[in-house]
């Protein structure tokens, strides 16, 4: 990220598009003094002297000798009395520090509309404000100690959220649940390491700073916490980020059939993104509470031509992407060697067996099902009909029981829920594991605090303690503009 904490940043906050209400921050330790110029408040005061925290209304000028763009608004709203007005809205500021940044923040509430928008951001610009980067409020905040790193992460997560239980795991984790949860398995492990390295220090003195047995109990219990987290991750990304169910069956079966019937009633966004894999239609549904990315493939056949091949490509691809699989046969006509190829090419992904067109008879027996299915796959059989709609109730709390075997939202404990968080649990793990092994083998005081120090550090990254500009930016430059 370019540009320093001194600059005046500003940017709109709110969706560009017809709204009641669009509102454009400003956030800088000069931003009040920025903004001054264009925002002529009702009551005559000056916005440097006006209440934190409180609504104005005033007229928003046009900085005069400026070009401007919105020209033709001030014409058309009638409101040009000075021939500069360009917007009548609310403003409010926020002093430093009780503010998102920490810095004073000017929020000035338009008309939801992008052109209003527009032109009032342009007079910000013109007053010596520059146009945010993406995600440049949160990380001010972080920087200014209003926020962790954790909790900057889940500001973007509580605005992505698309189910109540990842908008939960969201708003913990801006509590800073995870955030007490490490930090307290952290400063257990900083001081131990405070003791081993006066230990070191003091090597020639008859001190003891730490028995190898407070040591090795304390390494233990830092490591069950971790492992108890890590345990979460797996649930949690799904939580976070949903979970990709993969449609698989020969032609005709009713996969498409089957896909609509899940959608009913329960379609949480509509993003059909035609093109993205040949033939592979996606949408987002929310089952029971977990998000899921429906994908439906193209009839999978076997045949001794080029599409054959392509077949067997996308059953691999589409089982190494998914986390659950439905594999849809036809209950109304005899089982073939393509369902039983489909089914081989599962290995071990989980996998539900939807027998579909059960309000026709069914015309297999769960024997000879029993033959085409491979010994590793560990499938669960469910019939339904996607005409009726019959069984796909079950078929959906069966779905929700695979993806999530447990309720990791409904406890307290802290739920994982990023790579990035999982990751340094895991480097803080081994961290421990070695100095446990160094411990044992009765190594130095050197080896087991370089160890500990790995752990603490990893631990530290979570929360942001230790960061990188590197980390930062790829954290950052995920949100939108405004935020
Ligand atoms: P796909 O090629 O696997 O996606 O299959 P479709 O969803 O296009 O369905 C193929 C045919 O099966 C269509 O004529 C559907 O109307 C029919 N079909 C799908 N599901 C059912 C069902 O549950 N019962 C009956 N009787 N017909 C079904």
């Amino acid at each position: 990220m370019r540009g320093g904490l001194e600059d005046t940043i500003c940017a709109i906050a709110t969706p560009l598009g017809e709204g009641g209400i669009g509102i454009l921050r400003v956030s800088g330790n000069r931003a009040i003094e920025a903004v001054s110029p264009l925002v002529q408040l009702r009551s005559g005061k000056p916005l440097s002297q006006v209440r934190s925290h409180h609504l104005y209304l005033a007229d928003i000028l046009w900085p005069s000798g400026e070009r401007c763009a919105g020209a033709g608004l001030t014409q058309s709203t009638g409101r040009d009395h000075r021939g500069r007005v360009i917007e009548e809205a609310l403003v409010v500021v926020m002093r430093s520090p009780r503010s998102f940044t920490g810095e004073n923040v000017v929020e000035i509430h338009c008309h939801g509309g992008a052109l209003v928008l527009q032109t009032v951001c342009e007079a910000c610009l013109a007053h010596g404000a520059r146009l945010a980067e993406p995600g440049e409020f949160t990380k001010r905040a972080f920087l200014n100690g209003r926020l962790d790193l954790t909790q900057a992460e889940a500001v973007l997560d509580t605005i992505r959220a698309k189910t109540t239980i990842s908008l939960k795991l969201a708003q913990q984790q801006l509590r800073g649940g995870l955030s007490s949860e490490v930090g307290r398995v952290r400063d257990a492990l900083v001081s131990m390491l405070a003791h081993v390295e006066a230990a070191i220090d003091f090597a020639e003195e008859d001190i003891t700073f730490v028995g190898h047995e407070e040591l090795r109990a304390l390494i233990q219990w830092a490591k069950e916490r971790i492992t108890q987290m890590i345990k979460t991750s797996q649930e949690g990304r799904i939580l976070r980020e949903g979970a990709t169910v993969t449609i698989l069956g020969k032609p005709n079966v009713g996969k498409s059939s089957v896909m609509n019937a899940l959608l009913r009633m329960d379609r949480a966004i509509v993003t059909p993104i035609p093109g993205t894999t040949r033939d592979v239609l996606e949408d987002f549904i929310n089952v029971r509470g977990v998000p899921v990315r429906l994908r439906d493939t193209a009839g999978i056949r076997v045949t001794s031509d080029p599409v054959e091949l392509e077949g067997i490509r996308r059953s691999h691809e589409a089982r190494r992407e998914a986390d659950l699989i439905l594999v849809v046969l036809d209950g109304a006509e005899p089982l073939t060697v393509e369902d039983a190829e489909i089914l081989r090419g599962l290995g071990e992904t989980k996998c539900v067996i939807v027998a579909n067109k059960a309000d026709l008879p069914c015309q297999w027996t769960s024997a000879e099902l029993s033959k085409i299915l491979p010994q590793e796959l560990n499938a669960v059989v469910r019939q339904v009909s996607a005409k009726t709609g019959s069984g796909i109730e079950e078929l959906k709390d069966l779905m929700r029981s695979l993806l999530i075997s447990n309720h990791p939202e409904a406890s307290e404990g802290v739920v994982i829920t990023h790579v990035r968080h999982l990751s340094a649990l895991q480097r803080a793990n081994e961290g421990l594991e070695h100095a446990g092994v160094s411990i044992v083998e009765g190594l130095p005081g050197e080896v087991i605090a370089t160890d500990l120090r790995i752990a603490t550090e990893a631990l530290g990254e979570i929360s942001g303690e230790i960061s990188t500009d590197e980390v930062l930016d790829r954290i950052f430059s995920e949100f939108c503009i405004g935020k």
